[in-house]
């Protein structure tokens, strides 16, 4: 039975492959950070989502080290089962005070919190609108859902508008949107869909991946940016990313959402518990953002400098109000090109191209963190002023 299958695979592959789709790992000997080991060479990380650069921070993994002595290495449980520590309530409430929101709900990861946050909540008489550059957890999330199913163009209110009118006779009505679209780095117009949402009568979920830690003076994320903290229904987000960059993923939000998640959501109750060295770094990394905003601060100085700096140099670069720098290059091949070349440069950048983003559009996405330093950000400038000479001449 399997050679069928094999050939199947093998040909399905090959195809990928020919495509120039085929994704190989880069191999990291080192820990995260600005500057990574990647065969025996020292290289820049510039395609981290360590916005906060806390993914090797010695308070953290101190936190984390602690955590284990005190409350052992794993839960071996579900949440509601016997896999709810002190610590794990402790975390939800540091989440909920930093978004300024009623309760929150731990996962394993926001995939999770996506993919579990719809069907328990909406039904078929209701309605889920959705901005069509979501993140692939939501559109699997919303899939899961028997709720109707309307799609908007990109942070587009008039679309958005049209399809509020088109849901106006379901029960409900969630506007689903990503804080902070991850190929462009551009932030959603939150305010307008607040005002959309309070004109037709809908909730808003907001998916902070890529804003909470980033986005906002304090980093809150796009409620903070738009002074609607506490306002919008459902808020998710990960750990994964400007937070520590570990594992772990929560839904936070209204009180009794968060209480019908508890009851009833798939991945929450069928899944296991946060590891308790995970919750124990995350409780201190919340901590630390409310002592100080230096990480915040220092992520920002360092988009604001990379950006003009660039245009400086003469690059096409879209305007972000996050850490995702979108460099563009048009040319699919090209981009290609400099992310290689970038890469004999010692600078890790990721080049995307049609069918990530439109046709005409390739870009190289640069991803800036408070863990670079300025010569960091001098010399991944440098590398592509150079680079771009090698390539058009
Ligand atoms: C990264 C990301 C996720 C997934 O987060 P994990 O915790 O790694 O599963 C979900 N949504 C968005 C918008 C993301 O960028």
């Amino acid at each position: 039975m399997y050679n069928k299958f094999q050939e199947h695979l093998k040909k399905e592959l090959a195809e990928i492959e020919a495509a120039g789709l085929y994704k190989n790992e880069r191999i990291i000997e080192s820990p995260q950070g600005a500057e990574i080991l990647v065969k025996g060479k020292k290289c820049l990380n510039f395609c981290a989502n360590n916005y906060l650069g806390l993914a090797n921070n010695p308070e953290l993994i101190k936190a984390a080290k602690e955590g284990m002595d005190a409350r052992g290495f794993g839960m071996a449980s579900v949440r509601f089962i016997c896999g709810c520590q002190d610590l794990h309530k402790k975390l939800e409430q540091k989440i909920a005070e930093f978004f300024g929101t009623e309760d929150t709900i731990l996962y394993a990861a926001c995939f999770d919190a996506n993919g579990g946050v719809f069907e328990p909540l909406l039904g078929e008489e209701d309605a889920i609108i959705s901005d069509s550059l979501n993140h692939a957890s939501i559109i699997d999330g919303v899939r899961l859902c028997k709720a109707k199913r309307f799609r908007y163009a990109n942070a587009d209110m008039a679309d958005l508008e049209a399809k509020l009118i088109e849901a106006k006779d379901c029960r409900f009505r969630l506007i689903a949107t990503d804080g902070v679209f991850s190929m462009d780095g551009n932030v959603c117009p939150l305010d307008k869909i607040y005002e959309l949402a309070e004109k037709y009568d809908a909730m808003v979920m907001v998916d902070e991946s890529h804003s909470a830690g980033v986005v906002g003076k304090t980093g809150r994320g796009v409620t903070e940016r738009y002074n609607l903290k506490g306002k919008v229904e459902i808020i998710t987000g990960t750990l994964g990313k400007a937070f520590g960059g570990g594992v772990g993923g929560f839904t936070t939000g209204k009180k009794e959402i968060i209480d019908m998640l508890r009851q009833r959501s798939r991945p929450y109750l069928f899944s296991n518990s946060l590891a308790p060295g995970l919750v124990a770094a995350g409780i201190r990394m919340f901590e630390m953002m409310s002592e100080t905003n230096e990480l915040q601060d220092k992520l920002h100085a360092n988009t604001d400098y990379f950006l003009k700096r660039m245009h400086e140099e003469g690059f096409d670069c879209k305007p972000s109000e996050s850490a995702i720098c979108a460099v563009m290059i048009y040319d699919a091949a090209k981009s290609q090109q400099y992310a290689a070349k970038m890469q004999e440069e010692g600078i890790f950048v990721t080049g995307f191209y049609y069918p990530v983003v439109p046709k005409g559009e390739a870009r190289i996405r640069v991803q800036i963190s408070a863990a670079h330093e300025k010569e960091h950000l001098d010399k991944c400038i440098a590398a592509f002023v150079k680079v771009r000479k090698e390539i058009e001449g």
